[in-house]
């Protein structure tokens, strides 16, 4: 049976839980319970309940409190039965005039009718085969129904509506009732009730991290929650949720403020080059440095030169240049007689990253070295040999770089490049390389944020920033087509290939599981080679074997394929200058980020080079999203337009690479963006006076609840 509260103004839609929630502040002397003791234990009432709630992750008082809904559903209008809407979402104050079972033809389930009116007119009400609905109705019943609405002939219909006596709401009738996330064997029904339940039990426990002067206007972090889960009204959702956002903003902006404040306490080698010997450096380079690029150069001088270790971001597309700007600090680190190391997060970037890197390096005087996992024995141990005894200068590899096998003896300056994609764990044990100082850190990133969201998600890190292109770019040409052109765009393909070019299709993201993608890449893969079955193509995706992938993705960049079908593994990939066509199915499903980072796997030999965007999207706002790509190939301009559009609105659980994953907040939100600059300011003023929150255990606990969890940070 459904949690029955008695409400004193039925008809007002005024929340039930509201009322179990409404606790007296000054009453909070009754035994506190442990928030992050088991349920079982700290709330017996739901002890029958912690099966379903363990389903969904949910074990202690604390986890079911933040277990959020992701929308509601307003039945808190009471509408009148003649004014009903069809096909909508209503509730209604009604009386049961009759009720009736059918039988169901053939294998259809029984069904039970309920003819329902007011003043105003007259409805039905159906379920289907529950005959217990029957046993709870009776004729003159005065009820709240909450449901959709269909229109059947010339009456209105309440399909499966939720019900309640007027008088004892339901905290699934007559108001804004969450929807949340399940699990299998756990109904929207019965979650509601235990969270309802759990709610009522937990709210008196919740303390307030915050103190009144800095929780300003926004509401008591119980009172937020409980709007959360049960608001008394639809208007309420927003300051409850700014709230929670504030506080996981706040956790994240603690470890931050502490994390800088720590850094002050290390030490690093200072790495200092004379102005002669960077200008032998940079003028060792087979090109001028651009001004974006020189200006980040002196910044990384400036950085190295102190006995704090640098720990600096370098944003920049794809092909700006940065690095040409890793090289020169790297080269800079071995000249004032130090090691340095660069890290990419997968083998073939590695290598490719050895290849580009290697020559330069060796031009600037400096021996590189490669390593990686999938070395022999025998060569991974004079390598690492090479590197303790200070001989390899310079090691570039993946993360088998910092296996602890490896002893740098003088390890000075590292590269990480795509640095999100390493887990806070990598480069933690990275930074412990560096004996006794820690090492100085550039991590590069290729997906740039607009600059107000960096100085937030990464306050930890100085930036850098290259716009400007090195001269002599071949723009790459975009259009957005549908999918009636997909025979003229196979034909371009083929004629692509017989010009010895060769093209990616990039087959569309799936949300809902990797196995469906994977399946579509495979669909795909075959439709092309019925189609063209001239050409050679590939195939690569993320449930392949790690080893599988990289051979073709090797044999493509080799230009054994002509086409290359793949799921987004190829984002962050392979360098293939002779690649001009970027082909991407269903487009309006992807980041304008990603698909900006798509793009950027073309036009980078001397080419022309194309990218499609296929889609059928019939929004305007999908449309208006992709013409954002196709009208500029400026990463920053691309990351501010996709930051504008999405604006408010989609308030929980937004995700984006690169980003630190947010449970509530929403970086695309500006109201969110406020918050985290308010956030940020209050957290260097309790982290100043308190670095360790001793005084403020609260506040201790909530950077501990919303630490990330290192798969969570290796997803982003
Ligand atoms: P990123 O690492 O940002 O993707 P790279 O440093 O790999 O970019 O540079 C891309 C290409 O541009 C490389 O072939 C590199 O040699 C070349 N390049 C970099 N800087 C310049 C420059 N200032 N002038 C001309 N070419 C440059
Ligand atoms: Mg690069």
């Amino acid at each position: 049976m459904g949690l029955q509260v008695h409400t004193k103004n039925p008809a007002s839609g005024a929340g039930a839980i509201a009322m179990v929630a409404r606790y007296d502040r000054a009453m909070q002397s009754s035994p506190p319970m442990d928030l992050d003791e088991p349920i079982r234990g700290t709330m017996p009432a739901l002890a029958r309940g912690a099966a379903a709630l363990a389903k969904l992750g949910i074990t202690t008082p604390r986890e079911a409190l933040w277990y959020l809904p992701f929308r509601y559903d307003d039945f808190s209008e009471l509408r009148a039965l003649g004014d009903l809407l069809p096909d909508e979402k209503q509730s209604a104050r009604v009386r049961v005039d009759a009720v009736r079972i059918e039988p169901g033809f053939g294998r259809q389930p029984q069904r039970v009718i309920a003819q329902l009116s007011d003043e105003t007119g007259s409805a039905e009400a159906i379920w289907f085969g529950r005959r217990f609905v029957e046993r709870r109705l009776r004729p003159n019943d005065e009820l709240i129904v909450s449901g959709k609405v269909t229109q059947r002939g010339w009456r209105s219909q309440f399909t499966s509506p939720e019900f309640s006596p007027v008088g004892h709401e339901s905290v699934h009738t007559a108001r804004v009732v969450p929807v949340y996330h399940l699990a299998a064997g756990v109904t929207q029904k019965r979650l509601r009730e235990l969270l309802a339940r759990a709610l009522e039990a937990a709210l008196p426990a919740v303390e307030d991290p915050l103190t009144d002067d800095e929780r300003g206007s926004l509401p008591y972090l119980a009172d937020a929650l409980r709007t959360a889960h049960f608001p008394e009204e639809a208007a309420d959702v927003d300051a409850a949720l700014e709230r929670l956002a504030f506080d996981e903003l706040l956790a994240l902006q603690l470890a931050l403020a502490q994390g800088r404040q720590a850094r002050q306490q290390l030490h690093a080698p200072p790495i200092s080059v004379t102005d002669a010997e960077l200008a032998e450096i940079v003028g060792a380079l087979p090109f001028t440095l651009t001004g974006d690029q020189a200006a980040v150069v002196e910044s990384v001088i400036d950085d190295l030169a102190l006995d704090r270790p640098m720990r600096r971001l370098l944003q920049g597309d794809v092909g700006s240049g940065k690095t040409a700007v890793a090289a020169v600090a790297l080269a800079c680190a071995v000249r004032a007689g130090w090691q340095g190391a660069l890290m990419a997060p997968t083998e073939i970037l590695a290598r490719q990253h050895h290849a580009g890197l290697g020559p330069l390096l060796e031009g600037l005087g400096v021996r590189a070295e490669f390593l990686s996992g999938s070395l022999s024995v025998a060569r991974k141990r004079e390598i690492h040999d090479a590197i303790a005894a200070g001989a390899a200068e310079v090691v570039i590899g993946t993360h088998a770089v910092i296996s602890t096998a490896v002893e740098f003896p003088r390890l000075g300056l590292v590269i990480v490049d795509e640095q999100h994609r390493f887990g806070v764990g990598q480069r933690a044990a990275l930074q412990a390389k560096g004996s006794g100082a820690e090492p100085h850190t550039l991590a590069l990133t290729a997906t740039p944020i607009p600059r107000t969201l960096a100085l937030i998600v990464y306050g930890d890190l100085e930036i850098s920033t290259i716009r400007e292109l090195p001269p002599g770019r071949q723009p790459i040409r975009t259009e957005i087509r549908d999918r009636r052109a997909l025979p003229r765009i196979e034909a371009f393909l083929a004629a692509e290939a017989a010009e010895g070019r060769q093209s990616f299709v990039v087959v569309p993201l799936v949300m809902e599981s990797d196995a469906l993608q994977v399946a579509s890449a495979e669909a795909e893969f075959e439709r092309l080679q019925a189609a063209l079955p001239q050409l050679r193509i590939g195939l690569v995706h993320g449930q392949q074997k790690a080893a599988a992938r990289d051979a073709t993705m090797s044999a493509f960049a080799a230009g054994e394929m002509d086409v290359l079908v793949a799921t987004t593994v190829i984002e962050v990939g392979i360098d293939v200058p002779n690649a001009t066509v970027m082909l991407v199915e269903d487009a309006e499903r992807f980041g304008l980020a990603q698909l900006h980072q798509l793009r950027g796997r073309v036009g980078r030999g001397t080419h022309r080079s194309f990218c499609i965007l296929l889609s059928d999207a019939a929004d305007e706002l999908a449309m208006r999203r992709l013409d954002v790509v196709r009208g500029s190939q400026d990463g920053f301009v691309i990351a501010e337009a996709d930051l504008e559009l999405r604006g408010a609105g989609n308030v929980l659980g937004t995700r984006q690479s690169g980003l630190p994953p947010l449970r509530v907040a929403s970086l695309f939100d500006p109201r969110h963006l406020a918050l985290a600059q308010r956030a940020r300011d209050l957290a260097d003023r309790v982290v100043g006076d308190d670095p360790t929150l001793a005084g403020r255990p609260a506040l201790a606990r909530l950077q501990a609840d919303f630490a990330p969890t290192e798969e969570e940070g290796d997803a982003a």
